[in-house]
């Protein structure tokens, strides 16, 4: 059970090194801010009387939970507010004490976030029609203070972590409404450590048939692979070596075992584990940008790649901002194996995602944060579609519309397409032409009357891959839009002003 103790100790390792959920990253330069112990010591005898008494289903004392959270939190990096908040998280909810208390003792600051998860309370999955609702809840207060969420996910993870002293119909809800509200929030927040922690401990309540074949199939040949990996770790760690090359860690990552499991129920694997090339991939951390692409020269002459196998995500992040070189290469005994390739700072981006924001926060990024709402709140730049996807619920009347696209919008795949001037578009997956030219302006959806991608004229319900080239060709005259649009538009928003500005027949 964790104790006051532990917190602290993962704070102060925090402040040196990255948490223990990131075991690998070397000395970065850190965000220096400093965690005051005695408060957050305060703040834990408080929550320790505010519980007093209460008792989590395992037997053990509330404060167990609290503690457990703040433990994620600070492992995180998370700032003195985010830590306080999550130790007091289930106060005003569940204990005589109130928000105004809170504010009272530890400040305004760590009072909103509390309200902002109470607010958030207790959402019960009960299916689909009531899921999207809970989504949009989750988005409202991401957009008020987004360190809500990390907080959310954190508590969420403890939960999942105690599951087994619920009783079984609990177990399904809550691990049915994790893996279908919570991950794929993490995962678009870019948190890939959370959002692989929470399918992990859903999955067996949720499939414990797949799970039981998992374990037995083919954790073993996962085993096999991770032998392979270590030699091939020896010879590519040598051959960097003997380049002179500076690497801060190699290491063989193995898939997890949910997302493994999803893989192999695609075409074109149906089952077979020996056409997933990265079930276990080597993955190779080293200090710059020059070096990941030097490092990636080098894997190349030492093993043959495979044709149109590697991807550079440092050219093109994806759009939670995961960065990364991957290539799949013959290795040794001609065996397939894929290699990734990062800085430190990518790693935590992509194991922590929104969280790095908070660990690597300084003085002098200010420039990348944007003030939101009344009260100051910040939130990066680029996460401007949390923002958006607010702002279109209070645009669109339509609710019922809404709800259902706004699932698609934001969980279904994105994709990059470019302007003829080079600035990039996040559509969702098979966007047409016109979800482009509206996502651009509302008057060039409107009065769109063609368009050119790559430079070739296309019918407008053409599916637009990433790395296009869009053009939209524009008609002044034109009387609105065609409500025939309403058949291949994707984007909630294009449909919805498809509707409104369509001339009546
Ligand atoms: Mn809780």
């Amino acid at each position: 059970m964790p104790t006051l103790d532990d917190l602290l100790k993962a704070i102060k390792a925090s402040g040196k090194q990255p948490g223990s959920r990131i075991p690998v990253i070397g000395n970065l330069r850190r965000n220096r801010q400093t965690v005051d112990l005695d408060m957050v010591k305060l703040a834990f005898e408080y929550a320790q009387e505010a519980h007093r008494g209460q008792t989590r289903k395992s037997g053990g004392p509330y404060i167990e939970h609290c503690l457990a959270t703040a433990i994620t939190l600070a492992q995180m990096g998370m700032d003195q507010e985010t830590i306080i908040a999550g130790l007091l998280h289930d106060v005003p909810e569940d204990t005589a004490f109130s928000l105004v208390d809170i504010e009272k003792n530890f400040g305004s600051e760590v009072a909103t976030l509390v309200a902002g998860i109470t607010k958030l309370g207790k959402i019960k999955y009960r299916g689909i029609e009531r899921y999207s609702e809970n989504l949009r809840k989750m988005f409202i207060s991401m957009a008020q203070d987004i360190r809500t969420i990390v907080i959310k996910m954190a508590d969420r993870l403890h939960n999942l972590e105690t599951l087994q002293y619920l009783p079984a119909k609990k177990q399904r809800r809550i691990a049915e409404e994790s893996l279908e509200i919570y991950a794929p929030i993490a995962d678009r927040l870019g948190m890939g450590q959370i959002k692989g922690e929470i399918e992990d401990q859903s999955f067996p309540y949720v499939n414990p048939e797949a799970f039981e074949w998992m374990q037995r199939e083919i954790l073993p040949k996962v085993e096999l692979k991770k032998e392979y990996i270590e030699r091939v770790i020896k010879v590519l760690a040598k051959e960097l070596a003997d380049k002179k090359l500076k690497v801060v860690s190699i290491s063989g990552r193995p898939k997890r075992i949910y997302s493994l499991y999803h893989k192999l129920l695609k075409a074109p694997y149906d089952r077979d584990v020996s056409k997933i090339y990265d079930l276990v991939a080597a993955r190779v951390i080293v200090p710059s940008v020059a070096d990941c692409y030097h490092v990636l020269g080098i894997v190349h002459q030492l093993w043959k790649p495979l044709r149109g196998r590697v991807k550079d995500f440092i050219s093109q992040p994806k759009p939670n901002g995961y960065r990364s070189l991957h290539t799949t290469v013959f290795g040794p005994e001609g065996k397939i194996v894929e290699i990734q390739i990062r800085t430190p700072q990518m790693h935590a981006q992509a194991e922590y995602g929104i969280a790095a924001h908070w660990y690597y926060k300084e003085a002098g990024d200010r420039a990348n944060w944007r003030r939101i709402g009344d009260r100051g709140h910040t939130l990066p730049k680029k996460l401007k579609w949390i923002e958006d996807l607010v702002s279109w619920q209070k645009e669109i009347s339509d609710s019922q519309l809404y709800l259902t696209s706004l699932t698609l919008d934001a969980f279904g795949n994105r994709i990059f397409v470019f302007t003829p001037k080079g600035d990039v578009i996040d559509l969702p997956e098979a966007a047409t032409p016109v979800d482009f030219a509206y996502h651009v302006h509302t008057f060039i959806g409107d009065h769109c009357a063609g368009a050119r991608i790559n430079n070739q004229l296309v019918s407008l319900d053409t599916a637009l891959k990433s790395g296009d080239v869009c053009e939209i060709i524009t008609d002044k005259n034109r009387k609105g839009p065609s409500r025939d649009w309403l058949r291949f538009a994707k984007t909630t928003a294009a449909k919805a002003k498809i509707r409104a500005n369509a001339p009546r027949r």
